[in-house]
């Protein structure tokens, strides 16, 4: 059989855990609201989805919200706060590795904005362990809209059966099939192994 040119990782859930609630829980902190109602106030704003789409920077963000929920402090605490929610899985860095090292570039495409991405750079090592990144808001377009697939296809110069895409999420792996790559639908480290190793000797 032959195998796909490149895999290409969804972030979120498949190499980092992470719940939104842990930073409502941070940022409740430095505000007088309670979390739930952070994470209500939060998570349905369109700044969210704005931020993540790269239509607004870091401080404008960071200024919604502190109006949103009268946050009380500055945006280096709101950083940390805010990004400092994500756990690393390990069975799947080590996935990564055994691609990596059987030269099979790899590369992250993630619905993300930069407060995450800076955060997840500067603690984990194993963020810098890929080929290269798709991350949404530098490309003012989220998963699954085709047209950031397409930047995948530009990315990593593979299109079709020579892409192996794995997400948790099933209509951004159905959006890769629509564009003919081949996906896998992320539910463990367990079951996406076995699904790689069909076209990889890992
Ligand atoms: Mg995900």
């Amino acid at each position: 059989m032959n195998s796909p040119e490149v895999v290409v990782f969804d972030l979120g859930k498949v190499f980092v855990d992470f719940d939104w609630n842990t930073a409502a829980r941070k940022i409740a902190a430095h505000c007088a609201l309670q979390h739930t109602e952070i994470s209500e106030r939060c998570l349905t704003a369109s700044v969210f989805q704005q931020f993540e789409t790269g239509l607004v920077d870091s401080e404008t963000f960071y200024k919604e919200i502190k109006s949103l929920i009268e946050y009380q402090e500055n945006f280096e605490q709101f950083a940390i706060d805010f990004g400092d929610i994500f756990t690393p899985i390990p069975a799947m860095i080590d996935l990564n590795r055994k691609l990596r090292a059987q030269a099979i570039p790899t590369y992250i495409f993630s619905n993300t904005n930069p407060i995450s991405i800076d955060y997840i750079r500067q603690q984990f090592a194993f963020f810098a362990e890929f080929t290269d990144y798709v991350f949404s808001y530098e490309h003012k377009a989220m998963k699954p809209h085709a047209s950031l697939y397409k930047v995948v296809e530009k990315v990593t110069g593979s299109q079709g059966h020579d892409i192996l895409f794995v997400d948790d999420n099933y209509d951004n792996v159905q959006a890769g099939i629509d564009l003919g790559w081949l996906a896998v639908q992320h539910g463990s480290p367990q079951t996406t192994h076995s699904a790689l190793a069909k076209y990889y000797a890992i």
